[in-house]
């Protein structure tokens, strides 16, 4: 399939939104990854599992183009367009030593004909093998060159980064971790635009979404995406390495630049922070993670990550089993993705 060119007409916009909403997914162009919405599937047999007053659905974001799939291509799918328009040969960004979003970056630059760096930030101690499978065994085979850094290492790395590779006579393009900015958020407004409006069309709108928290941009998305097509749907946000309080000033500070983007305010108690699932830090195994991972597994057949998804669908089952959520409620789980890195884990079993 080739993709639009830059600054081609996007037919899949015509329907989506209002008409305010629309101008503004206009105004900056994608690169065409996202050509069609994956599915958002029921899961009757984990809702029955969790006592069957909830109706629990997942939204199929693993499925997304790029390799391996996930949330992050939705970001890149504006990014590297704007990096195209910058006249960029080089896309350079950062993640932890089994990041998605690196992935993901490696993927697009090779479809993109970029050259690609990745600084990798150790953020546990030890965790990086050269040798190790899952993502980091995909980044160089995608082409991308890495080196390591340890945890506080990613800015000075990628400063020293960039000037090293203006002086050999490159342009980079630098995308910030998780390629959570204003500009990566749109993505997922633009998702929840298709989620509210496919929901509506139905004539049977959510009650809840659950989603992953990490860099933010997912978030601070969704939140904006469905506020500007007037849904006020509550969304919570699972923490997977931050405090409440920390993360919720985050996302409010990330929710306020996309949400500029669309002329509207950004309401801080919209941002609802779980940080239950957190355990002792980011990436690092709990046994409600295992769990969650199982769960998803056994009765779905559908794969979550020990980092992100795992520790989101923990939160979601914990939602549930806590009574948040009304008898006959209908939760939509978000599934950012990250499988790949499964296979180097290996959760479950314990
Ligand atoms: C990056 C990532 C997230 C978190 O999304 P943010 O926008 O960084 O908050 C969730 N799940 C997976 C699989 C990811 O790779």
């Amino acid at each position: 399939m080739s993709l639009p060119t830059t600054n081609s007409p996007d037919t899949t916009l015509d329907s989506l939104g209002s008409a305010a909403a629309r101008a503004t997914l206009r105004a900056h162009p994608s690169r065409g990854y996202v050509q069609i919405e994956p599915p958002v599937e029921p899961m009757p047999r984990l809702s029955k599992e969790l006592g069957g007053a909830v109706e629990l659905f997942v939204k199929r974001d693993d499925l997304l183009p790029l390799a391996g799939g996930g949330s992050k291509t939705r970001k890149l799918d504006y990014l590297v367009q704007q990096a195209l328009d910058s006249g960029a040969d080089t896309l350079v960004t950062c993640g932890a030593v089994q990041s998605n979003h690196c992935r993901l970056t490696a993927s697009a630059a090779a479809r993109e004909g970029l050259g690609c760096h990745l600084v990798l930030e150790e953020r546990v101690a030890g965790s990086y093998s050269p040798e190790a499978g899952g993502n980091n065994y995909v980044f160089g085979l995608l082409g991308a060159k890495t080196q390591v850094v340890p945890l506080g290492g990613v800015d000075a790395a990628v400063a020293a980064l960039m000037e090293e590779l203006k002086a050999a006579g490159a342009t980079p393009y630098y995308i910030p971790g998780g390629g959570s900015n204003a500009l990566g958020a749109l993505g997922y407004a633009r998702a929840a635009i298709s989620v509210v409006e496919e929901a509506r069309k139905a004539g049977r709108p959510f009650d809840a979404v659950v989603l992953c928290s990490g860099s933010g941009g997912t978030h601070a998305g969704m939140l904006t995406g469905m506020r500007a097509c007037g849904d006020q749907t509550k969304v919570y946000g699972v923490s997977v390495r931050f405090d409440a309080a920390k993360q919720k000033s985050r996302i409010e500070a990330q929710y306020k630049e996309c949400a500029k983007l669309f002329g509207n305010e950004a309401p801080e108690e919209d941002v609802v922070i779980i940080d239950s699932q957190v355990g002792p830090g980011y990436s690092l195994p709990t046994p409600e993670m295992r769990s969650a991972v199982e769960a998803f597994a056994k009765l779905e057949g559908i794969l979550l990550d020990p980092v992100y998804t795992g520790k989101g669908a923990a939160g979601l089952l914990q939602l549930v089993r806590e009574g948040a959520f009304q008898p006959g409620a209908r939760v939509l789980f978000l599934h950012t993705g990250g499988a790949p890195s499964l296979f180097h884990y290996q959760p479950v079993p314990e």
